[in-house]
This record gives structure tokens, C-alpha cells and sequence, in this order.
């Protein structure tokens, strides 16, 4: 059987929607392939994507907690992916296993469904994995400042020096952010998965941004809702990332653009 197979391999992996996108993507492009999940022990990840290559698997995503190993199996990396430090899809190619990250692609190509960025002041709330492989990317968009804040202010401090030489990027703790004010205001913590909303000032509000939660879910994040109370009202949530993220991936490896926009109203629908 030809059919090429890839897969998501994360720990958990049981509620990844990656299986549902690329099947949809592949329905719409009329590609032939299979796409399933695979959860790697935690200390499992390098066997697993190893043996799924060995079997005959094209490509993979990987997701948490497996993207700074994923980016350490890799034997070519993107350059966007050497600048995040951390790999969300792999392929096999001539030269071995190559790794790339298409995250921040994915937040920008959403982004712009919704806003412009050039000129632009931008908010990253977050200093993890997922803030960290956005920043790139949104400096190639060429805003007028990032300004990067986290509730420990020396992680968002180091972030902002490893990309200073890409554009006008400032770290700080949450605290730094009184009486300032943005464009965008973009939602990088884990601080929604927990329910807890973060500790911004009024001032955030005041000029009207656009509020962007990376996170998704059928309920309104506690960010997004504290948002929507200050009056803002353009507010997304990140589920047209992780479809835009997974339309890159499927470029990268099968050499078509999917159209996201079906494909994000029928997951919508399926939340
Ligand atoms: P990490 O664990 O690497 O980082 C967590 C970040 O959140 C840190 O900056 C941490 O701050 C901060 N944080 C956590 N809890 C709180 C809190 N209660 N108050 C303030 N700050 C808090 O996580 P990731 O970066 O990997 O993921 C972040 C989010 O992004 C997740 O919700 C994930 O689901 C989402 N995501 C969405 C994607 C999409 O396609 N839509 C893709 C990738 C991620 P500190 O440093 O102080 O601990």
C-alpha cells in the first residue's frame, strides 16, 4: 500500500484536533494519506519518531511536551525553527530527518486574516515555548515595537535580548505594563488553561486592541473575557493558529496550500 502516512506524536495526544485538519485537507486537495496520533512515553519521544520514520511514515507534528526534543532529533532545522529552539514538524528528506516550526507562520497567517501588524504595537503576553516561537515571525511582519511581558520578568527579559537583532523588542514583568498601551495584545501564557486570568492593567484596554488568546476551547478564555469586559471588541481565540499552523505543515510537505477557512467553520462546529 503507497498511502503516506504522518502523524501527531505528543503526551497527551488523545484530544489533538491535528488527525481532523489534515484529513480535511487532504479531502479538499485530493491528496491520499493517512494521518493518525501517536503518544510517546515522556521518555519516549526520540524512540517513537524514530521507529514512525522507520516504518514508512512521511512527516510528523509534534506537540507538547516533545517540541525542544523534537527540535534536538532534527538533523536539518529551518531557519525559524533554530530561532524558536523548538521543532512542531518533522519530515524525512535526502539528508536525514528535517525539522521546522510553523506556529508562528500560523499565528501570522491568522492574524492577518483578522488585522495588519506592519506599524504596528504589539503585546506578547508569555515568555515559553509558544511565545517564543511567534516572536520571529512577527518581527518579519515589521511592527513598530514588541513588547514582550511575563510574570517572571527575567525570562521575558532574555527573550527580548535573543531577538534584538531582529527588530524593536522590550521584556518586562506584568507590573511593567502600567499606563502603557498597544495595537494587539496577544495571549501566550498557559495561564487560560488554568482557568486564572492575568493580572493586566486598565491602561492595556483603553485604545482599543485586538485581543488574541493562542489558546481554544467551547468556552470564552478567562483572557478573552476579561477583554470582552474592558470593551474590546475584536477578540480571537487560537483555534485559526493551530489550522494555519497545520496548513503550513501540510505545505511543507505535500507542496499545496489548503484553503484554512472550511476547514476552521467545521472544527468550530465540532467543539
Ligand atoms: P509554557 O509552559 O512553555 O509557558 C507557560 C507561560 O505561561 C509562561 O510564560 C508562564 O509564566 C505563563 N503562565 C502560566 N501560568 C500563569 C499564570 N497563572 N499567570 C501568569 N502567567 C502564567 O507553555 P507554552 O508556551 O507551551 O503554551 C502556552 C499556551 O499556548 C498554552 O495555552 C497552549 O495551549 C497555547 N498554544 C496554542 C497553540 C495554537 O496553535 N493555538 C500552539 C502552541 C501553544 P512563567 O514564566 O512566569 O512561569
Amino acid at each position: 500500500d503507497m498511502t503516506d502516512r504522518y502523524a501527531v506524536i505528543g503526551n497527551p495526544v488523545a484530544h489533538s484536533k491535528s488527525p481532523l485538519i489534515h484529513a480535511a485537507f487532504a479531502r479538499q486537495t485530493g491528496q491520499k494519506l493517512v494521518y493518525e496520533r501517536l503518544e510517546a512515553p515522556l521518555d519516549g519521544f526520540v524512540d517513537t519518531a524514530a521507529q514512525f520514520l522507520a516504518m514508512g511514515g512521511s512527516g510528523c507534528n509534534v506537540t507538547v511536551p516533545f517540541k525542544e526534543e523534537a527540535f534536538r532529533f532534527a538533523n536539518l532545522l529551518s531557519d525559524r525553527a533554530e530561532l524558536a529552539g523548538a521543532v512542531n514538524t518533522l519530515w524525512l528528506d535526502d539528508e536525514g530527518v528535517v525539522g521546522d516550526n510553523t506556529d508562528g507562520a500560523g499565528l501570522v497567517a491568522d492574524l492577518l486574516l483578522h488585522t495588519t501588524l506592519a506599524g504596528k504595537r504589539i503585546l506578547l503576553l508569555g515568555a515559553g515555548g509558544a511565545a517564543r516561537g511567534v516572536i520571529a515571525p512577527l518581527l518579519d511582519e515589521e511592527p513598530a515595537s514588541l513588547c514582550i511581558a511575563n510574570r517572571s520578568a527575567d525570562k521575558a527579559v532574555a527573550l527580548a535580548g535573543h531577538f534584538a537583532e531582529l527588530g524593536e523588542v522590550a521584556g518586562m514583568g506584568l507590573a511593567g505594563l502600567d499606563g502603557q498601551s498597544f495595537d494587539l495584545v496577544i495571549n501566550a501564557t498557559s495561564a487560560s488553561l488554568a482557568g486564572a486570568s492575568l493580572p493586566l492593567p486598565a491602561s492595556l484596554w483603553q485604545t482599543g486592541p485586538v485581543a488574541y488568546d493562542m489558546m481554544y476551547g467551547t468556552q470564552e478564555t478567562p483572557f478573552l473575557a476579561q477583554a470582552r469586559a474592558a470593551g474590546v471588541q475584536q477578540r480571537l481565540d487560537g483555534l485559526g493558529m493551530l489550522v494555519a499552523q497545520a496548513a503550513e505543515a501540510f505545505y511543507l510537505w505535500r507542496g499545496l496550500r489548503p484553503d484554512t477557512a472550511p476547514v476552521l467553520i467545521e472544527l468550530r462546529a465540532q467543539l
